[in-house]
């Protein structure tokens, strides 16, 4: 009798053991499903917070999806040798809230003799700007002429020569991807070494973008410029011309572009143009979608 008894104890144990066993499995299993959405939503919120938003990047021929739409700031000749003329230009740009939307074409051995990595203190402003928003792109080597008129060698050297240089200052390489040229100026064959290298290319008046099917995408931008050593006496009428430009590119739905020269847009009235068109755009395309 007493065996029969422990014998259905230790039954009823075994069973108790194999049921916990499986609660504790499925427990596990839920713990593993929870660790595991846990994890999606933090890589979620990281991305989300953490890729810098890049207005380039959307602008395009498909006005389905594409509506021009607050300018975006290109700044030229970003180089040690402005650094004082910089900091008067991120000044402006800051005050109207416009760190996202500007990128800096950096020359990285300007003249052929300001190697960016003998600049401590300008690399680490350029980083302070880049994790505020503000993205650091390519200009040129050493911006002499148009040094981009040139053979596909020369230019596949000078661009990993400036990689390099940028890579040794600390600057993901990888996220770099937008090329203004200086003057403009590029050969048919440096054009083919940024669009294998997956560059954007802006040129004055448009924007070629590599795309994964290895097709160009042109696109028509309106790319001006108005503080190249603006005569003081002639600051109210460029004002007004800013402002008239950036309304006719908004109706005809063109992603407008501001460039800027460090040195020339610090000269006479040229950063008090500069506050006043990124001011006045900003109310201007508020008006505009209403
Ligand atoms: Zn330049």
């Amino acid at each position: 009798m007493k065996e029969i008894k422990n014998s259905k104890k230790s039954k009823e144990s075994t069973e108790s053991n194999e049921s916990n066993e499986s609660k504790f499995k499925l427990s596990s299993k839920y713990c593993i499903i929870l660790l595991f959405l846990v994890l999606i939503t933090t890589l979620m919120f990281f991305n989300t917070f953490h890729t810098k938003y890049d207005p380039l990047k959307y602008v395009s021929n498909d006005k389905q999806i594409y509506s021009a739409s607050t300018p975006i700031v290109l700044v030229h000749d970003v180089s040690p040798v402005y650094f004082e003329e910089m900091e008067e230009i991120i000044e402006v740009l800051d005050n109207n809230h416009y760190s996202t939307r500007t990128y800096l074409f950096v020359i990285t051995n300007h003249a052929g003799d300001n190697n960016l990595s003998d600049y401590p203190k300008f690399v680490e402003y350029l980083h302070e700007l880049n994790d505020r928003g503000y993205h650091i792109q390519y200009h040129g080597y050493d911006h002499i002429g148009g040094e981009y008129n040139c053979s596909e060698a020369i230019a596949n050297e000078k661009t990993d020569k400036s990689l390099k240089i940028l890579e040794n200052c600390g600057f993901n390489t990888k996220k770099i991807n937008y090329v203004i040229t200086p003057r403009y100026i590029l050969s048919k064959d440096s054009e083919n070494n940024f669009l294998k290298r997956n560059f954007t290319i802006i040129v004055n008046s448009y924007i070629l973008k590599p795309k994964i099917n290895k097709d160009i995408e042109k696109v028509i931008i309106t790319n001006k410029e108005y503080t190249w050593y603006t005569p003081e006496n002639c600051t109210e009428k460029v004002k007004n011309i800013s402002l008239i430009d950036y309304k006719t590119s908004l109706k005809e739905n063109k992603q407008f572009t501001l460039s800027i020269h460090p040195k020339a847009v610090n000269y006479g009235n040229g950063l008090e143009i500069l506050d006043y068109f990124l001011f006045e755009s900003n109310k201007e395309i508020l008006d505009y979608y209403q």
